[in-house]
């Protein structure tokens, strides 16, 4: 059952403020300052699902994947004002190995979906930018739908208007009667689900059997059309080895069941980082170098685990840029910003990168001890 509506706009009022507060701040060249200000900084761009939504008949996430001419528009802006690079070079111009080149911007994908070689890598080779696509190895090799991708659809499926349920110690009322209202509840469930603080493996647990709940309702599965499925189908260990034959395309480890690393005792962490590391080398043929915490969730102990596992970088979900001599386990990245208009593009890269990193690194009590954000 597709229900209507994903492409509404958000909040009208709240979009036409934003834009009065970009136009002032473009009209007094605020973002040519803050460009010059971050001229060596170098940005990383983190990208999930990219599909064509036009083409997308049977379902569509309520985690909407990045629409194909979307991800083209921004990045054809993009180009006009950055050059992109690989994840090596970043972290060359990081570690002052190469020098620092003004206005570089790396490209890097989570999760490993399909969709990502099939319509984001095309897009990406117009603009002669590589990427870097972070693989969770156990879904990867049992082509398993991740928890969230199945609570997704089961919820959309379900037919149900409203549910109430406990994750945790949180309790939450779901609504799902609208698209809206599914989008709404969906993240509150994410949100609830990330936020427990015990080990991942229990969350997985509560969330894979809420989804197997949901799908006896309706007796349709995410596993069944799976295979063929176009937003959440995952790249095969066979569509990973020939893309990885693209020098531009370099495969990176989200470890191997996409555990929150920052919860997880270090034994697991260890196994977490060693046993997705070698399968993807095993499946390439190439060195595995770079690591994504999955869920954003790392500490410190997590991070010098990775340095010494022989990863050689790291990213986060931590908003904003890396500067020359950041730490390389723990560099931040930006949403692509969703625009048509050059100034507000950006505008919101180097706003987020000189404001909105400072705020949440005051709003996370626990920062930088430990960090859950993101996916
Ligand atoms: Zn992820």
């Amino acid at each position: 059952m597709l229900r209507e509506g994903p492409f509404e706009p958000r909040n009208f009022k709240q979009k036409r403020m934003k834009r009065i507060l970009y136009y002032f701040f473009q009209s007094i060249g605020a973002v040519w300052l803050l460009r010059l200000l971050d001229r060596n900084a170098v940005s990383i761009l983190m990208l999930h699902g990219i599909m064509d939504l036009d083409k997308a008949k049977e379902w569509i996430p309520l985690r909407t994947p990045f629409d194909c001419r979307q991800l083209e528009a921004s990045l054809k802006i993009l180009s006009k004002f950055f050059q992109f690079i690989s994840l090596d070079e970043a972290v060359d111009m990081l570690c002052g190995r190469k020098a620092i080149k003004p206005h570089r911007i790396a490209v890097s994908f989570d999760d490993g979906y399909r969709n990502q070689v099939k319509y984001a890598i095309p897009i990406l080779k117009k603009f002669k930018a590589p990427a870097t696509i972070f693989i969770v190895t156990e879904n990867t090799n049992y082509q398993k739908p991740f928890w969230f991708d199945r609570l997704d659809y089961a919820i959309q499926q379900c037919g149900t208007d409203k549910m109430d349920l406990s994750i945790g110690t949180a309790n939450i009322k779901l609504q799902l009667q609208t698209w809206e209202e599914m989008q709404r509840s969906f993240k509150l469930l994410r949100t609830a689900a990330k936020m427990q603080e015990f080990p991942e493996s229990g969350i997985q647990q509560q969330m894979e059997l809420l989804a197997e709940r949901l799908e006896e309702k309706s007796h349709k599965r995410l596993a069944d059309i799976f295979e063929s499925d176009e937003c959440t189908g995952l790249l095969t260990w066979d569509e990973i080895r020939q893309a990885s034959k693209d020098k531009d395309i370099v495969f990176g480890s989200h470890s191997v069941n996409h555990q929150r690393l920052g919860l997880a005792d270090p034994a697991e962490v260890q196994y977490q980082l060693e046993e997705s590391k070698k399968a993807i080398e095993l499946h390439t043929g190439l060195e595995c170098i770079y690591f994504c915490y999955p869920n954003g969730s790392f500490n410190r102990q997590v991070a010098e685990m990775v340095s010494k596992c022989g990863y050689r970088a790291a990213v986060t979900t931590l908003p904003g840029c890396n500067q020359k001599g950041s730490d390389l386990f723990t560099l931040k990245r930006i949403h692509p910003p969703l625009d048509e208009n050059r100034h507000n593009i950006l505008w919101q890269i180097h706003q987020i990168q000189r404001l909105k990193n400072p705020m949440k690194m005051l709003i996370s009590r626990q920062y930088p001890i430990e960090f859950i954000q993101g996916d």
